[in-house]
């Protein structure tokens, strides 16, 4: 048995989790939405994630969604208490987490979308694609109607992405993660849910929105999944070697220099790096 079989078979004896949902060895067993797009964005970078070799950086934009995350889940107080950061010295919050109260009241004030944030909160669920096995945790569940997963963003503008605007389903990929949550549910139930974005963002003033991503979007966006889990898992298992992208801070971390080059080649490389911009 390697060590990624033992580390993997550890997982096992201890089922998924609020807890440990997150943890290694669930993370190598499981492949999950954001490990995915991980791995589409860099292999290299996603591996190094994995393997604790380059932690992906906790931002202040991550934690103030985990925050609202955290009061619609019944955790705030937990939160608060594992992320000291968010206090000032005095003991006030930090004006980002004000804001994030803010964005917590205006939600309140909307029945409509008090009433998709009331499903069954943080379900977990696991199913297996491609043969690949997944994971998926689901921020309101409607058992029977809807999977509805709560994004806090900085608005709904279209962003740059590939050399042209995109909107922020296509910049951020939901479609990956509602692909991966629809087929998961659809295993576990044999229910075909539509997948519901509830949107708000950290404008002066917030906005918010019920999105759907439609059924054939999420059609392709799981071909897609279908297509590339199971290399992405060999890669995980040692089976193949991660490519590199050399443009994230994993691979500028890890870059070796062999020598000198034309300096001219960096205008290729600017040129590569701007088509292939994500
Ligand atoms: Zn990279």
């Amino acid at each position: 048995m390697d060590n990624f079989d033992l580390k993997v078979d550890k997982a096992l004896n201890e089922p998924l989790s609020n807890e440990n949902y997150f943890s290694t060895a669930h993370s190598l067993k499981y492949m999950g939405s954001s490990q995915f797009k991980a791995f589409l964005e860099c292999e290299s970078g996603a591996l190094a994630e994995l393997n604790g070799e380059y932690p992906r950086e906790e931002t202040t934009a991550l934690l103030v969604g985990s925050y609202v995350d955290a009061h619609f889940e019944g955790s705030l107080d937990i939160f608060r208490a594992k992320h000291p950061e968010i206090f000032k010295q005095n003991g006030d919050l930090k004006a980002e987490y004000k804001q994030a109260d803010y964005i917590i009241q205006r939600i309140e004030r909307d029945p409509v979308f008090m009433k998709y944030m009331s499903g069954k909160k943080q379900v977990i669920m696991t199913g297996e694609i491609a043969g690949v096995p997944y994971k998926i945790k689901i921020d309101s569940y409607h058992e029977d109607k809807a999977i509805v997963d709560l994004k806090c963003m900085r608005d709904f503008q279209p962003q740059w992405k590939d050399g042209r605007k995109q909107n922020f389903v296509d910049f951020w990929r939901y479609d990956i993660q509602g692909a991966i949550y629809r087929e998961v549910v659809r295993q576990n139930t044999g229910k075909v849910l539509p997948f519901i974005i509830a949107g708000v963002t950290k404008e002066k003033e917030t906005d918010l929105g019920l999105f759907e991503i439609p059924q054939e979007v999420l059609d392709v966006a799981l071909a897609e999944v279908v297509e590339k889990s199971p290399r992405f898992n060999e890669i995980k298992q040692g089976k193949i070697v991660a490519e590199r992208c050399e443009k994230c801070n994993s691979c500028r971390f890890t870059k070796k220099l062999t020598g000198f080059t034309d300096y001219r080649i960096m205008e290729v490389i600017g040129l590569w790096r701007y088509k292939n911009a994500r």
